[in-house]
């Protein structure tokens, strides 16, 4: 599992959001992948407000309850909303530009990845949101996720997390889908992101359909069940110990 923190010369998404906040604009974050053609993560979405959130992130803040830890928080704005809703939450990021701008912003931020046992706590409700599965990375970190995530929930805590089934890509007109079932699994990407000069290293994202994800944490006790169904074979699911 890899552990590791970024520096600020491969930070461009952290570059990206700092440059916002610094600026009230930003310029192009741009994302490249082996599978798909070039792309563009629009800079404000990432410092969406609560209203503005797709209904699955809506859903998962208003859930969230006791000791809130937000994984993988970017600009810090699912801790922002839930303080405006008087929820209070921890924020980690590996990215340091990322923490910069969300301890400007009032949000209680550390820098730390959460695959790496030196950050320790016990939460109750563990949120990973915006394609939240992305940070295992592979199918085959399955495994070190639940562990992980064992080792940090509080009994009685669950996790929120958010995914999509990329099933559609490969969906013919018939409706049928062409799936190379010899082939890696078909949500797991990779991509690398660019902001001015800085460009980050290659990372793995996995997209995970729910009953994959299902199937492989239950096999480390966890149950799940969908709690949100987004438009497009989005959904949130909630995962939790006996
Ligand atoms: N949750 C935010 C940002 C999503 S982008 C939002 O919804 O807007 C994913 C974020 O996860 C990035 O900021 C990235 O730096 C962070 N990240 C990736 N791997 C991580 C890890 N292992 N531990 C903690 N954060 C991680």
């Amino acid at each position: 599992m890899n552990i590791n923190l970024l520096s600020e010369e491969k930070d461009p998404m952290g570059a990206a959001i700092y440059d916002f906040l610094k600026h009230g604009k930003a310029g192009r974050l741009r994302v490249f992948s082996s599978q798909f053609d070039e792309d563009e993560i629009p800079v404000t979405e990432l410092f969406r407000a609560y209203k503005d959130m797709p209904r699955q992130e809506q859903v998962a803040l208003q859930l969230a309850k006791g000791r809130i830890l937000d994984v993988g928080a970017g600009s810090g704005c699912h801790s922002l909303a839930l303080k405006e809703i008087g929820k209070e939450s921890l924020a980690i990021d590996i990215s340091p530009l990322s923490v910069k701008a969300m301890q400007k912003r009032g949000v209680k931020a550390l820098q730390a990845n959460v695959f790496d046992e030196h950050f320790t706590g016990q939460f109750d409700t563990i949120l990973m949101l915006m394609n939240g599965s992305g940070i295992i990375g592979k199918l085959k970190n399955m495994p070190d996720f639940c562990l992980r995530m064992k080792q940090l929930l509080a009994p009685g805590g669950c996790i929120l997390l958010d995914s999509s089934d990329l099933r559609y890509l490969y969906e013919d007109e018939d409706g049928s889908y062409v799936l190379d079932l010899a082939a890696d699994y078909y949500g797991e990407v990779d991509f690398q992101m660019q902001y001015k000069q800085i460009k980050g290293d290659s990372f793995d994202w996995l997209y995970v359909d729910f009953d994959t994800l299902s199937a492989y944490v239950s096999q480390y006790g966890f149950h799940s069940e969908i709690v949100a169904e987004g438009d497009h074979y989005d959904y949130l699911a909630k995962l939790w110990l006996d």
